[in-house]
């Protein structure tokens, strides 16, 4: 089956939009648009700013053909769901604890979500996902990697086997956005031999980016011509392919890296401290830039901190995480300051 088969039918048939920019054409005067003649920013952009494809694709080391690049990886969750899943027929594949964007973008395009929770160990259940697999029409599958909110990376092994069960048959998406924090555990070099995988990624966390809502997906150039069909024509605004360009210039990835090694820096040490504190029952090792901590009595803790003006994130409703509560890395000072806090917890 060609990468084309496996999109639905109503896509695989779809002519997209043909707007002013897509039918192009160069020239002096330009009157196709119905476009104003005057102001900074009258002109509509390139659905695929050209220069935000080709920064991206040398930061990430892949030709620019691999890329493609939305309001967000949230706008690229839906695009994905909406390309590949026939509403009512057919289903994306979950494994939580994970990212909550990937029910709500299938749910709302009317796709039914197949989960098959993490092991106890918060490995992927590979046995589960097989017979899932089987039983089901699943077309995409979603894996988070680092994940949020556990900070757990897949095993590559796991995540070969899955790929090669899956070839031919259904999407799989590794949503790399936490990356920049374990850039070594990237599932790029699956990309080449593996058609079917599309890696998520985002400006939103390590760049420092979430306000612009900027992110990407590298994929075989098949389905990028697929998702590419499905997009909004004009998915991102001038001033934001201007700002994230800007990002890609050599001093200001440098910025970033470094941002990035004192966040993990400050991770590591926060963990430590907070293994030591009676109000803790075990902190989750993150390879994210954010810890995920069981605590005796979490609903006491977050209302606390609530009051106390540290706003965390309250995963305890959860399956499987029970008084978990999932806490961001900010700076070195914020962090001392919420350890002072907990220390006063009992
Ligand atoms: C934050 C987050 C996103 C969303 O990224 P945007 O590019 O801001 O839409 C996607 N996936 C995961 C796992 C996230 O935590």
């Amino acid at each position: 089956m060609s990468l084309t088969d496996l999109a639905c039918k109503r896509v695989q048939d779809l002519i997209p939009y043909q707007s002013a920019r897509r039918i192009g054409g160069v020239g002096r005067i330009y009157l196709n648009a119905n476009e104003s003649p005057e102001g900074t920013y009258n002109r509509y952009p390139d659905c695929q700013p050209k220069e935000l494809l080709e920064a991206y694709a040398n930061y990430a080391g892949v030709s620019s053909d691999h890329v493609i690049v939305g309001r967000g990886s949230d706008e690229i969750i839906g695009l994905i769901c909406r390309t590949f899943c026939e509403p009512g027929r057919e289903q994306v594949l979950i494994t939580p604890p994970t990212y909550g964007m990937y029910s709500i973008a299938a749910e709302t395009n009317g796709i039914e979500v197949v989960e098959v929770p993490l092991k106890d160990d918060f490995s992927v259940d590979i046995f589960a996902i097989r017979k899932a697999i089987q039983q089901n029409n699943i077309k995409v599958i979603f894996l988070c990697s680092p994940n949020n909110p556990l900070g757990t990376i897949i095993n590559h092994n796991t995540l070969e086997e899955i790929l090669v069960e899956t070839a031919g048959k259904c999407i799989v998406v590794v949503d790399e956005a936490y990356i920049e924090f374990s850039i070594k555990d990237t599932a790029l070099k699956f990309l080449a031999s593996n058609p079917h995988l599309i890696i998520t990624r985002t400006l939103s966390k390590a760049f420092g980016l979430a306000g612009i809502r900027c992110g990407f997906a590298l994929a075989d150039t098949e389905i990028v011509e697929l998702l590419l069909k499905v997009i909004d024509p004009y998915p991102i605004p001038t001033p934001v392919s201007d700002i994230a360009l800007d990002a890609f210039k050599e001093e200001n990835l440098k910025i970033v890296q470094d941002r990035v090694s004192r966040i993990v820096e400050t991770r590591d040490e926060f963990s430590e401290s907070c293994k030591t504190l009676k109000c803790i029952d075990e902190v989750f090792k993150s390879s994210s830039n954010s810890v995920l901590i069981r605590f005796k009595n979490s609903d006491k803790v977050f209302s606390e901190a609530a009051k106390a003006g540290f706003i965390l994130r309250d995963f305890s409703k959860k399956p499987n995480l029970q008084n978990c509560i999932r806490i961001t890395i900010g700076t070195k000072q914020e962090m001392d300051e919420l350890l002072n806090f907990l220390e006063g917890m009992q």
